[in-house]
């Protein structure tokens, strides 16, 4: 892993290290004060056995409004971008061959060691960046999701919305969990107020043959770069794009239709077909209920172009020399 320390207003040199404990002060501001945030991309082993990461600098400065939004210490582009470089080139020979990948885990946690700073932000911090080896999230088969709807609860609180806090999987966990329990649900749309918003971790898209639609971005959820990657792609691919308000109801009236398809996108998942909608008990099909052909095109294109199958006209991934 790589880390750094922000001691007395200032970074100091990264380093590469084994992965191993942290020692950390039981007073750290993390630990009482939830100052903490991540990112989460990844390294891919081409075709061609060039490893490549997707859209590191985009992801860099998703890191970086969350450290300004919780008042941490806002890494350098240059900084974090280096040491997730340097990350996946001292780890090469880990890279699996697609569809593994690198998983990178940049961390910022506050360490400043002081119970009385509830309300002031850390004076100290420490940025790391983990790697590790993931196979593919279909490796068991592909089944579509059971997504339920969540029309009380938003996800997270609106000023959080758009980063990624530690504290906002937290508040996610329970309306989670209890959809888990309640109706064997995979995942929960958080639609408060009527608004669809997102699930837990994953965007959400509205697919057919001729069109790809998602909710238009407010604060209050997260830009995921994989959906927007995914909207550049499909509008190449002359699916009509559109990014607008969505409503509850705008959902219901989707699935419906026969050739319909919901899709949920991530780093992680990439984009994982909905088969079933729960709303207050109802169970409605999404569609004909199974994964749809247009979720599963979007994904292999964008799988090529992680590869370097597909050419990269957007200057999205960056290989490493060996
Ligand atoms: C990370 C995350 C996503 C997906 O973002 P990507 O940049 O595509 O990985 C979506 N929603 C939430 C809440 C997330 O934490």
């Amino acid at each position: 892993m790589a880390v750094v320390r922000w001691e007395d207003g200032d970074w100091g040199e990264p380093e590469l290290q084994p992965v191993g404990p942290l020692s950390l002060h039981p007073a750290s501001h993390a630990l009482h004060y939830g100052s903490t945030c991540f990112e989460g991309l990844k390294a891919h082993r081409g075709v061609d056995d060039v490893v490549r990461i997707f859209r590191v600098t985009r992801h860099v400065e998703r890191m970086r409004g969350s450290a300004a939004t919780l008042m941490m210490p806002v890494p350098d582009t240059d900084l974090l971008a280096g040491m997730i470089q340097e990350v996946v080139g001292a780890n090469l020979d880990t890279v699996p061959a697609s569809p593994g990948s690198l998983y990178l885990r940049p961390t910022l946690i506050g360490t400043e060691p002081n119970i009385g700073a509830a309300a002031h932000p850390t004076t100290e911090a420490l940025l790391f960046v983990l790697a590790s080896p993931v196979g593919s999230y279909f490796a068991n088969g592909e089944q579509a999701l059971v997504l339920a709807i969540e029309t009380t609860l938003p996800r997270t609180t609106p000023q959080f919305g758009s980063i990624k806090a530690g504290a906002n999987y937290a508040m996610a966990l329970g309306p989670t969990r209890r959809a888990v329990a309640d109706f064997g649900a995979d995942q929960v749309l958080f639609v408060p107020d009527g608004d669809v918003t997102e699930t837990g971790a994953a965007n959400i898209l509205l697919l057919d043959g001729e069109r790809v639609l998602t909710p238009k971005l407010t604060p209050a959820f997260l830009d995921g770069v994989t959906r927007a990657s995914l909207l550049d792609l499909a509008a190449d691919l002359d699916y009509e794009v559109e990014e607008r308000t969505m409503h509850l109801d705008d959902i219901f009236e989707w699935a419906k239709r026969p050739d319909a398809e919901i899709a949920l996108c991530g780093t992680a998942a990439v984009l994982t077909g909905v088969g079933e909608l729960v709303h207050e008990g109802r169970r409605l099909p999404v569609g004909n209920g199974e994964i749809g052909p247009n979720t599963v095109a979007l994904r292999r294109a964008l799988g090529e172009l992680q590869t370097g199958e597909r050419p990269d006209p957007y200057g999205w991934t960056t290989p490493i020399e060996p």
